[in-house]
């Protein structure tokens, strides 16, 4: 027992954030200035870098990045009646937030070059009921945007993109979360620059990122004291999140760099191996959110999970495929995005690793596939 769970202890987690820069300056200021709640300088100062960092017209903060996707759809109208194409591999959060504002997800595969949305398969999904497509940028690599804000554009429906594991990401130069109507990020503790809890919502319009503050805001009146329109939220970010994030966007590119140099030294060590880690794509800057691997045979991700756990390496299996979930019940078959949820393992990815220990990850893999050729 004692061996066991000594054997077992994790020494390197999945991920850990990376507070190198004034963190801790910036949230004692909130203290001290006693502005701790959703009011407060680092709101804007926030918001405002963020906007300039991924070059977006309008932005607004969101107390996480699942309420940031919510305020999105709600902010172009989607409800009742709507249809929402939207990927099968991905958080559940993109479509549990369709299903909360009444419309239905609509689900469409992955492709098996790139693990992202299928452009192919959302033109077979759009009905006349189809309102929008959201875009996940799964891991960190972009999707198809050309092909995709084509097909949006082509049947005037809206788009959304899902921008969570994405910050960083580019497509053609440009940052993702600027391509659609509307798009939402998150600021986990686990993702790429973090506020704890926390998102913002981003939008090409004025009018459209006026709707997500309205009904992150209790749909109170800007003119008129206590006086409410529509049934809203609160899903306001405090100053004290904004503050940590604000330090962490003015350490974005050293952040996203140490992420890319981890992502190259995973690619050269495991190359060669029954498996495929998860490229750049040409046009593309991946922003490695997780270095993730696909094993070729879908028997040895399990194995090979338990072989680096007792190695003291934490690892995550990819999402189920959302349609196999019991809320989402649907009999479809999707067959790139199940192969893909059956082979997935995401490593440690976190910008604090250092070579030696991703060579450890390294060589405890190879370890791995050497024991079972044998
Ligand atoms: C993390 C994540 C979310 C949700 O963000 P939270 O801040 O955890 O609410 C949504 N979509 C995807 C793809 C995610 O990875």
């Amino acid at each position: 027992m004692a061996m066991a769970s000594v054997l077992q202890q994790i020494m390197i987690p999945v991920y850990q954030p990376h507070f190198g820069g004034r963190e801790k300056e910036y949230v004692n200021q909130c203290l001290d200035s006693t502005w701790i709640s959703s009011k407060g300088e680092f709101i804007r100062r926030f918001e405002s870098g963020f906007a300039e960092y991924i070059g977006a017209e309008h932005v607004t903060t969101a107390c996480n990045g699942t309420a940031a996707i919510h305020l999105a759809l709600l902010a172009i109208g989607v409800g009742p009646g709507d249809e929402v194409i939207v990927p099968t591999l991905t958080y559940i959060a993109s479509v549990n937030t369709i299903m909360q504002t009444g419309a239905e997800p609509v689900f469409v595969d992955s492709l098996k070059s790139s693990w992202q949305t299928d452009p192919e398969d959302i033109k077979r999904k759009i009905t006349a009921k189809t309102k929008a497509i959201m875009a996940v940028h799964l891991y960190g690599l972009p999707c198809d945007m050309d092909a995709i804000t084509a097909i949006a554009k082509e049947h005037g429906l809206f788009l959304i993109e899902d921008c969570a594991e994405a910050f960083g990401s580019r497509y053609k130069g440009q940052h993702v979360g600027t391509f659609g109507d509307v798009a939402a990020f998150s600021f986990f503790g686990n993702k790429t620059i973090t506020t704890g809890e926390g998102g913002m919502v981003v939008a090409k319009n004025q009018h459209i990122i006026g709707n997500a503050y309205h009904l992150k805001t209790q749909g109170v009146s800007p003119t008129r004291e206590y006086w409410h329109d529509v049934v809203a939220y609160n899903y306001r970010m405090t100053n004290l999140c904004a503050a940590i994030g604000l330090a962490q966007l003015e350490q974005a590119d050293e952040i996203l760099g140490k992420k890319r140099r981890i992502a190259e030294w995973y690619q050269q060590g495991l190359a060669g191996l029954p498996l495929q880690t998860h490229e750049e794509l040409p046009d593309t800057v991946h922003a490695f959110w997780m270095c993730s691997v696909a094993v070729d045979d879908a028997k040895s991700r399990q194995p090979l999970r338990k072989h680096l756990k007792q190695a003291g390496i934490e690892t995550r299996p990819f999402f189920y495929p959302a349609h196999s979930l019991p809320h989402c019940g649907n009999a479809q078959s999707f067959p790139v995005a199940e192969s893909l949820s059956a082979r997935g393992i995401n490593l440690p990815s976190y910008p604090g690793l250092d070579r030696q220990d991703v060579a450890l990850i390294i060589d405890t893999i190879h370890g791995f596939f050497e024991s079972a050729s044998t």
